[in-house]
């Protein structure tokens, strides 16, 4: 595969919330008809007439339906085939990141709200059921949050203090995440628990900006392992589904102390992770990609590059009032997909 096919950029604009329209905002955000690009107008913005043009552009009538059809579908396929196959949902907290991935689901399936997981687990499992006369096919779930630099497990029975995971590099096997539970999911209820069993044990905290914000980043791993009845060919592949944490500087949030802290942190692994795909976007093959800087890149070092295809999510308000944050999304998605 060549880069430009291993790392794709979409851009969705949620719909104006309660809280903007009651704040009298407007909608700045646009796009250009018959292309997928995004601008940004209006008289508050008069110094950034800038155009963003991305893989995909979804606005805020478009249904969950559409962005997965149009987003996910096409690249699904690929974790049969061998590949790793990794969503990441980027943006600012209450941009519509979780909406979008679906990270929070409590079982019910309302096919019009539900968002990319579910999804893609049904779509796993068909795949599964056709191939279950000629390969034998195994699945399981991983779930785990990176909150401040500590990974914690999200399935595992322990109790908190005890889901510490460490990251360790093998020379063979690539990244190993010592202790983390790789619960066996063979259908989709199975697979669905784990991601509701996780969410349920989330962190999550109150800024300014959203009641309760996720400060920390969820990733949810579906591991994939088939192999020919005949022993002839076997394949094996990780999707991967990150909800990132919110990427919203300190300043607006009117963060202090802990949340400060948070926000640093957060920052240092954004930025790593906006540096290793824009470095992979880049075709730099022979050169250097250094996921050595957080351990959100860390962790996902076998989901980027190398044998993988990666899709990243940008979220943004199509508010006035969030602006400065919406094109700070826009500028790192833009990175994310230079080539
Ligand atoms: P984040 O995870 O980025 O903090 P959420 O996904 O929680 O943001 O979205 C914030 C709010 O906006 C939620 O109430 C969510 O239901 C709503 N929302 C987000 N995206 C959409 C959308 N595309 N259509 C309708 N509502 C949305
Ligand atoms: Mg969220």
């Amino acid at each position: 595969m060549s880069s430009t096919d291993c790392v794709k950029v979409a851009v969705r604009v949620r719909p104006l919330v309660e809280r903007e329209i009651s704040r009298g905002c407007v909608q700045i955000v646009e796009k250009t008809p018959g292309e997928p690009q995004i601008s940004i107008t209006g008289e508050s913005n008069s110094k950034t007439q800038d155009s963003y043009t991305f893989n995909n552009v979804f606005m805020p009538e478009d249904s969950q339906d559409k962005v997965y059809n149009d987003c996910i579908t096409p690249i699904l396929g690929k974790l049969f085939e061998g590949y790793n196959v990794t969503i990441l949902a980027y943006g600012q907290t209450g941009s519509g990141k979780t909406h979008t991935m679906g990270t929070v689901f409590d079982g019910e399936w309302d096919a019009s709200r539900v968002g990319i997981i579910p999804r893609a687990l049904k779509d796993i499992f068909k795949t599964v059921q056709t191939m279950e006369n000629d390969y034998t096919v195994s699945v399981s779930c991983s779930f785990m949050e990176l909150y401040q630099e500590v990974l914690f497990d999200l399935l595992t029975d322990r109790p908190r203090e005890q889901s510490v995971c460490e990251i360790r590099e093998d020379g063979t096997k690539g990244i190993i995440i010592n202790g983390l539970c790789e619960i066996p999911a063979n259908d989709e209820n199975k697979a669905n628990n784990c991601l509701i069993l996780g969410g349920s044990k989330r962190t999550v905290g109150a800024t300014a900006m959203n009641d309760v914000s996720s400060r920390s980043h969820a990733i949810f791993i579906v591991n994939v392992r088939s192999q020919k009845l005949d022993g002839s060919e076997s394949t094996s592949a990780k999707f991967t589904l990150v909800d990132l944490a919110g990427s919203e500087r300190s300043k607006k949030t009117k963060a202090t102390g802990t949340r400060f802290k948070e926000g640093v942190k957060i920052n240092q692994g954004l930025l790593a992770l906006g540096n290793v795909i824009s470095a992979l976007g880049g075709g730099s093959s022979g050169g250097y990609i250094s996921y050595r800087d957080s351990k959100l890149t860390r962790l996902l070092q076998d989901s980027l590059g190398g044998n993988s295809v990666t899709l990243m999510v940008a979220c943004i308000s199509p508010a006035d009032y969030n602006i400065e944050e919406t094109l700070s999304t826009l500028r790192y998605a833009d990175r994310a997909k230079k080539i």
